[in-house]
Parts: structure tokens; sequence; C-alpha cells
């Protein structure tokens, strides 16, 4: 069977990953356009977590097709043969099904809001809320390969959101954007502009190439996992949501309807 890396930039835009200079994430495949399921973190890691990816948004086709379409693909992404919709069922665990295939299930994720004691958490065999947001590095640190268990890695990538920090960034910070979910993880603000103060374009432009810069840091780090990865191994690099720069008033994700923040990039596949 496969090993499986799945890669979430979180809040990673469409566009600041194709504006990415991204040769590593390449060697995957053609990097399409899809669509989350959801606006925002939790409920899209929870469809994640169902074996959903994000979506065509095909016509002209039933909704219960593409979900059986989308779970039958499971059977490529493992190597599995014997893999079926029913192994989904009761539960509707990806985690759960891959576990019983025989896979070691791991998840690293950077986001407070995914922390261990929340429902995303169920039938991980070792799930960790990393320290702080930006910490890819260390995932990428932890990450082995065994040539008689297959490997299951789920990791929630927090470089890509907001304030879209690597080591050393000191940007700009908003209450109430980011703030919610702080003191459960993460680091404190170094400098926090104040909420009743919006981001003007300038502003709004900085943050957009940030965030495509953060897109060419991980991009270095998921090279880093391939060197390490056998031949075997599946990658699947995608983003739970999109991000506002401005457009129609909005900055950032959640309760906002926009197409910019449904758009999501997306490549699965073995290295060619
Ligand atoms: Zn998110």
């Amino acid at each position: 069977m496969n090993n499986i890396v799945f890669i979430i930039m979180d809040s990673c835009r469409l566009d600041s990953f194709m504006n990415a200079n991204t040769p590593n994430i390449d060697r995957i495949g053609k990097v399409e356009k899809r669509y989350s399921y959801a606006s925002w973190t939790a409920p899209s890691h929870y469809a994640f977590t169902m074996g959903m990816l994000p979506h065509a948004s095909p016509t002209e086709i039933y909704a219960s097709e593409v979900y059986k379409e989308e779970f039958a693909l499971w059977t490529e992404r493992t190597g599995s043969k014997e893999l079926a919709f029913r192994d989904f069922l009761p539960e509707l665990s990806l985690p759960k099904v891959l576990s019983n295939l025989g896979y070691e299930t791991i998840a690293r994720v950077s986001m407070p809001v995914l922390n261990q004691y929340t429902l995303i958490n169920q039938h991980f065999d070792d799930y960790k809320l990393m320290d702080n947001h930006n910490n890819f590095a260390g995932m990428v640190e932890e990450i082995e390969f065994d040539e008689h268990i297959p490997k299951y890695y789920f990791l929630n990538l927090g470089e890509t959101h907001y304030p879209y920090m690597l080591e050393g960034d000191d940007l700009p910070r908003i209450s109430g954007v980011h703030g919610v979910f702080k003191s459960l993880g993460g680091s404190k603000p170094k400098n926090t502009a104040s909420s009743d103060h919006f981001f003007d374009s300038a502003q709004m432009k900085m943050l957009h190439d940030q965030q495509v810069t953060c897109v060419e840091y991980i991009d270095g780090y998921v090279g880093k996992i391939m060197d390490k990865a056998p031949e075997d191994t599946y990658f699947i690099v995608t983003a739970d949501h999109g991000e506002l720069f401005g457009e129609n008033g909005y900055f950032g994700h959640g309760p906002i309807m926009h197409e910019k923040c449904f758009e999501v990039p997306f490549v699965e596949g073995r290295l060619g």
C-alpha cells in the first residue's frame, strides 16, 4: 500500500499558490482549481477527515455520484484493491478506514481550532497541535517512513494563515481575525493593530505577497519530505479555504460569501 502525505496549507488562496515558484509540489502533477466545502478551518477539515477533498463543482451530475466517485478514488490513493465505499460506513472516517487497512495514522496541526480535544482528532493513532503556528519545519523533521507499516500523515500548516509569518518576520496583527483561539496555543503578537482600523490597499497587497512567499517556503520543506519518501508515497496538497485581500471590503476568510474564499489549489499523485 502507498504511504499517504496529505498537506493542507491553511488559508492558501489559489492565486497565491499559482504566483509562487513551487518546483517540488509541481513534481506531484498539474495543480487544479478546486473549491472547498467550507469557508473556514474546522468544517473544512471535518470534510477532509471524512475523505472528501475539495470539489471541482461539476454540473449536470447528482451530488451523490460526485461523493461516490470521490470515495472510490481512495482505492487508487491507497493502492488497496479491496477498499470500497462500504468500508467508510458507518463512521465516515478516513483515518478509521486507513487504520483498518493497516496504516499508522498521524496528524500534526497548526491551528488551535483543530486542537486534540476536538472531534477532528477521532480515529488518529497520533495527533498533535504544534507548539506554534508556523512550524512545518518541525513536522517535517519528525516524519519517518517504515518499510512494513504504511503511514498516513495529515498535516495542517499555519505558515500560509494570517499573519503569514515565517521565522523572524514581524508583521502587524489585528485582534479578532486571529485572536479568538490564541490562548490555546501559538505565540503572542509582537505588535497589534486595533480592530477599528482596517488594512488599506497597500497593506492588503503586502499581505497577499507575503502569502506567496510562505507558499515558496513550504515548497522547500515539501521537497525535504520527498527526499525521505519511498517511491510508493501518494501526495495530496491543497488548502482548507481561500483568503480575501480587500475584494468587496473583505479580509480573511470565515463569515464571507465570496468565490475567493472557496477557491483552492489542489494537486495529488505519486512523484513523477
Ligand atoms: Zn483554515
